[in-house]
């Protein structure tokens, strides 16, 4: 989609940022929503639209001891799985695509969460992010997640000027190399809830100060 020029010495600049992010933040794959099935992560990940990871640890803790398998959920009361998942905030949606999503995967894919994009974004209520999220944690396929941190932070380091989040993903796949790619979400959350942070970036503090294009930075 996006095929851009990049320059010689932008390149450079990119590799300079990814070397510090790497020695700061974790080279480890990690997962920040608990989860210990593939169809769990999708859910959590689901419920994680509009809502922290911390808030939606907390629901699923009891929620996937009520609702054991994607049976369960595709099988759910609508109304009753709304007020289990009520405190992460839009649960009318999040409640019936989960039910739709679960129904479909129990009938159409044999209760297997599918990898290919295509499939996964045919599913209720998940968009590129939440594939992204799935392709990334479990089948370890390279993918780019754009989420909050991602979408601010890219923009501060002159990463993108998109502000929608398909093409700052299709802009960050021809700039960052493909090793990165998973890593790059998990280091930039890292760094946009330690450093970089939303409403008061501590510019002065940051390692990535001297690389960083944002004009606002003191
Ligand atoms: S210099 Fe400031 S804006 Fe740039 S990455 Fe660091 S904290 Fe964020």
């Amino acid at each position: 989609m996006a095929n851009r020029r990049i320059t010689k010495a932008e390149r450079e600049r990119v590799d300079k940022i990814l070397t510090l992010l790497d020695e700061y933040y974790t080279t480890e794959y990690k997962c920040y929503l608990n989860h210990e099935t593939p169809w769990q992560l999708l859910i959590a990940t689901i419920l994680s639209a509009q809502c922290t990871d911390e808030r939606v640890n907390l629901v699923t803790k009891d929620l996937f001891k009520k609702y054991k398998t994607l049976e369960d959920f595709a099988g759910a009361d609508l109304k009753e799985l709304e007020k289990d998942i009520h405190s992460t905030g839009f649960y009318h949606n999040k409640a019936k695509n989960i039910i739709e999503c679960a129904k479909t995967l129990v009938t159409e894919y044999g209760g297997v969460v599918p990898k290919e994009i295509d499939k996964l974004t045919g599913l209720a209520g998940v968009g590129r992010k939440t594939a992204n999220v799935i392709r990334g944690n479990i089948y370890h396929e390279p993918s780019i997640v754009v989420d909050t941190h991602v979408k601010r932070i890219s923009g501060k380091l002159g990463f993108t000027k998109a502000e929608d989040p398909e093409k700052i993903e299709f802009e960050l796949m021809d700039l960052l190399p493909k090793d990165h790619w998973i890593l790059y979400n998990l280091q930039i959350i890292a760094h946009g809830r330690s450093i970089c942070t939303a409403r008061n970036p501590k510019c002065t503090e940051c390692f990535l100060y001297d690389l960083c294009k944002w004009k606002g930075k003191s």
